[in-house]
């Protein structure tokens, strides 16, 4: 049965099915028919619409109908000249006094095994960061003459700004003696931590020469908060013979795990085969040499550190192994879990896979099942349990979450999945380059919205998406976390870092999606640019909500 249309979409009256005016009658004329005819090539199109539809509108109030003639020439008269099409904003500069931008000059020269690092949580700046400065200083103060060590008494540790603010929170002081009586980030035993944590007055025998000092959490001090730092995390270790200063070494912990150090210079490295700086040239070199993204990295790995192929990819290995790892035992522990601290959260990611995985709501399965994943490597780091940076501790949901589906479910090929976190890390070499990895320096755009950027380029990778897919995966999940702040609740990597972990990984899908369904060069925000707005907005940001739990949640919530 057929209904006769009255609403005037046939394109009659809406009163009056039967009557059709001349355009010149109707002031609600389909203006289309104007337009099409009217509009002149020399006046601007959007301000002319607009006059159209004003003087339209005012029609209708006044009573008065002129025609579509006199509408469109009244138009024309109000409206400004056409303009070219205005260039794209150039991108900002950089923050001369974002402490990372400083110091990173020339080609990227960062490899995988600095970048990738496994350790234990929650935070790569606040616990890796910290083990491997106290770890670096056992490894100098050994090597002091005989009759010096001979005299020593003490080893202290003070921590600084962030470190100071928010390293209770994070466990800084256990992972500081840990590496202080030579464990390693990567070997360490989480057990060893957690009876640091259950049994804080413990003592330990450091062997220095023929010297052995006694050590405990007692010698971890927390410094000043606020001062004239070189970096938000600073710290100073010192070997003491009574009053007497043997060795003191200034460090800072400067995210993803990286250290640095008073007068530090970076390790002399070979040059990449194919430099770059910016992923406009990383992308020119793939395109050029008709290859790919991931495959301009493994050549420059290899150039930059000599190593072959095979030791590139035995290290891309271990990371993938440990990220599969960390998200199987964040699934497998119990539903009521409790994590460590004083919020006393509950563990979420058995109960959400649980739930993904029935039947009933098979529907939600997908984000369900990615959830579940970046909550369990999340709440593995909230253990303080192994973790890997990528780019951060903080982060460690997300990446893990993407590879554990494609290897795990999607079942992609493994050499797919190597390559994917290839081009992961240049998407974190780029970020690091021209802006930070570091919440104390960025908020959680540097963590998360970097995390979620690199999975994003994993993703597309794996799936063998071309290099501009790629690039727009990773710009549009790095867009959507631009001015996140850090502001983790009672300084624990917990509340929001949990949740966030699980937004940024299906972040990365829906980036991915997007970008695997448009036109690649329609994307209209290129990833330098949004590279660039990330270090503007991390120097722009209030020091208040860069990790130092000074505002937004951390002020907000209540804890009873
Ligand atoms: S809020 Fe974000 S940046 Fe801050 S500690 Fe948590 S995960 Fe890291």
């Amino acid at each position: 049965m057929s209904h006769a249309k009255t609403d005037g979409s046939d394109g009659t009256h809406p009163s009056d099915p039967t009557r059709h005016e001349a355009p010149g009658d109707d002031v609600f004329v389909d203006t289309q028919q104007v337009i099409a005819h009217a509009i002149p090539s020399n006046v601007n199109r959007r301000i002319f619409l607009m006059r159209t539809a004003v003087g339209g509108a005012a029609a209708v109030m006044t009573g008065c109908s002129p025609s579509p003639e006199d509408r469109t020439a009244k138009a024309v008269a109000t409206s400004a000249p056409a303009q070219a099409p205005a260039a794209a904003p150039s991108a900002p500069p950089l923050a001369a006094d974002l402490n990372v931008v400083q110091k990173e000059k020339g080609p990227v020269m960062t490899t995988v095994d600095e970048f990738y690092k496994v350790g234990p949580g929650p935070s790569s700046s606040h616990t890796i960061g910290p083990m491997r400065i106290t770890y670096d200083f056992y490894q100098r103060a050994i090597k002091l003459p005989a009759d010096q060590l001979a005299t020593a008494t003490k080893l202290q540790v003070n921590l600084f700004g962030s470190l100071s603010a928010t390293g209770k929170g994070h466990g800084t002081e256990r992972a500081s003696l840990a590496g202080l009586i030579g464990n390693e980030p990567a070997t360490v035993d989480p057990k060893f931590l957690d009876g640091l944590r259950d049994k804080p007055d413990q003592v330990f025998p450091v062997k220095l020469g023929s010297k052995t000092i006694d050590v405990s959490l007692k010698d971890v001090i927390y410094d000043a908060t606020k001062g004239d730092f070189k970096h938000p995390n600073t710290m100073t270790v010192k070997l003491l013979a009574g009053d007497k200063v043997l060795l003191e070494q200034e460090y800072y912990s400067v995210g993803g795990g990286f250290i640095e150090w008073k007068g530090y210079t970076p390790p002399k490295k070979n040059q990449p085969k194919y430099p770059f700086a910016t992923m406009k040239e990383l992308r020119g070199h793939a395109e050029a040499n008709k290859t790919t993204i991931a495959k301009i990295i493994l050549a420059n790995e290899m150039s930059i550190t000599g190593k072959s192929e095979a030791d590139v990819y035995a290290w891309v290995d271990k990371v993938i192994n440990a990220m599969v790892a960390t998200v199987k035992s964040g699934l497998a522990m119990p539903e009521d879990d409790v994590l460590p601290g004083p919020i006393k959260l509950h563990s979420k990611a058995a109960t959400v896979y649980k739930r993904a995985m029935d039947d009933k709501y098979q529907a939600d399965r997908g984000i369900g099942v990615l959830s579940a994943y970046a909550l369990a490597a999340s709440e593995e780091n909230g253990r303080g349990h192994l973790v890997i940076t990528a780019p951060t501790g903080g982060s460690a949901g997300v990446m893990p979450a993407l590879v554990y589906g494609l290897v795990e479910v999607r079942k992609v090929p493994h050499q797919k999945i190597r390559e994917g976190m290839l081009a992961a890390a240049a998407i974190g070499y780029l970020c690091k380059h021209h802006a930070t990895l570091s919440a104390a320096e960025g908020g959680c755009q540097a963590e998360i919205g970097v995390a979620s950027s690199m999975a994003a380029a994993l993703t597309a990778t794996a799936f063998d998406a071309e290099s501009h897919v790629v690039e727009n995966a990773a710009e549009s999940a790095l867009e959507h976390h631009l001015g996140m702040t850090c502001d983790p609740v009672a300084g624990y990597v917990q509340v929001p870092c949990i949740e966030r972990c699980a937004f940024g990984a299906v972040k990365a899908w829906t980036a991915y999606a997007i970008a695997s369904n448009e036109i690649a060069s329609r994307h209209r925000v290129d990833f330098d640019a949004t590279v660039m707005a990330l270090a503007q907005t991390a120097k722009d940001m209030n020091s208040k909500y860069k990790e130092t739990s000074e505002a937004g949640l951390a002020q907000s919530v209540v804890l009873c």
